[in-house]
């Protein structure tokens, strides 16, 4: 009776398991693929050769994405899938087919009693097609929202952010400040040294910058050679102090550049909202104004607006 039960449960999964529309494999408890179906053959390509998918687990490179060794990794999950309260795992995987090809997956270990013995089920998740999905996608929001030179958000990006919030803090008393700066004399660079080498500055510039912001403040290329920075939660002040550090690192040591030592300053104009009904346009307007004083004051110094925004 009790083999009966056994021998009926064991059908019925096996059953269950050729219908699978996706590749799956069964796990004995001395780690053994006892079984496969179809999809699972053809993922790992081992048609008409199945005995080489006894040790499943092995058909992986040495080490998995994470830094784990694969012996170490599969044998950890079997055994939390046979010994585990719940029975169940799920972990990221990399397989290795018969022609050496590393596909990631996704694999679901199952416990399951088959009438006094227990099994394994592993669900293999191609995911492909899903990592490619999001590597498409990761390139298409960098294009909609970084600027290709620099590698910083666009003009677009930043605004929206701004935007999103001064929606949600824009009526209450806490401070936004924005530092507009912009490269002094910077057509002399391209003029002097070539455009190239311009563009070679403005990355430069951009990571001496980057090396001075705080992790929460966002960086945009406002457009050309003009730069936009947020600083939420931050004083008038603060502001004030963290432009002439930007401005510091810019224009401490000189940018070298194929042998040549090219001098860069910048200018920055600083403005802060602390009054519930400043619009976003009028912090913006405001820090470009503090930027042209800068620029009409002599260069390579930080305004800041002046009277309460
Ligand atoms: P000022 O101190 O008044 O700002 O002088 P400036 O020379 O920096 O200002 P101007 O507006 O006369 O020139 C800006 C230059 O920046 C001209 C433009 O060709 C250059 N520029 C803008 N974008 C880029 C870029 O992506 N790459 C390079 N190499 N140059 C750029
Ligand atoms: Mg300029
Ligand atoms: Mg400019």
């Amino acid at each position: 009776m009790h083999q009966l039960t056994c021998m009926s449960r064991q059908g019925y999964f096996c059953t269950a398991m050729e219908i699978m529309p996706m590749a799956c494999a069964f796990i004995s408890d001395t780690y053994e693929c006892i079984g496969q179906n179809r999809e699972c053959v053809a993922l790992y390509g081992f048609a008409g050769n199945e005995d080489k998918m006894k040790r499943i687990f092995d058909l992986a490179p040495q080490y998995q994405a994470d830094g784990r060794l694969s012996v170490e990794k599969s044998l950890e999950y079997v055994k939390r899938a046979f010994e585990g309260e719940s029975g169940r795992v799920r972990f990221e995987w990399i397989l290795s087919t018969s022609e050496g090809l590393q596909v990631p997956a996704e694999v679901t270990l199952i416990r399951m009693d088959t009438g006094g013995n227990y099994v394994c089920a592993a669900f293999i998740n191609d995911l492909r097609e899903l990592k490619e999905a999001m590597a498409s996608l990761d390139k298409i929001s960098t294009l909609a929202f970084k600027d290709s030179l620099t590698g910083l958000y666009n003009r677009r990006y930043f605004m929206d952010r701004l935007n999103f919030e001064f929606r949600i803090f824009g009526s209450s008393q806490k401070s936004i400040s924005v530092i507009i700066y912009d490269l002094d004399k910077f057509k002399n660079v391209n003029d002097t040294y070539g455009h190239p080498v311009g563009d070679e500055v403005l990355q430069q510039v951009s990571n001496r910058v980057k090396t001075v912001l705080r992790a929460r403040d966002l960086l945009a290329r406002y457009g050309g050679e003009e730069f936009i920075v947020m600083l939420l939660d931050t004083s008038a002040d603060e502001a004030f102090r963290l432009a002439e550090r930007l401005r510091d690192s810019v224009c401490a040591a000189p940018i070298p550049y194929n042998g040549n030592e090219i001098n860069i300053s910048i200018s920055l104009g600083v403005a802060t909202k602390t009054l519930p009904q400043t619009t976003m346009e009028k912090l913006i307007e405001s820090a470009d104004k503090a930027l042209y004083k800068a620029k009409n004051n002599g260069r390579n110094r930080t305004e800041a607006c002046s009277g309460e925004l």
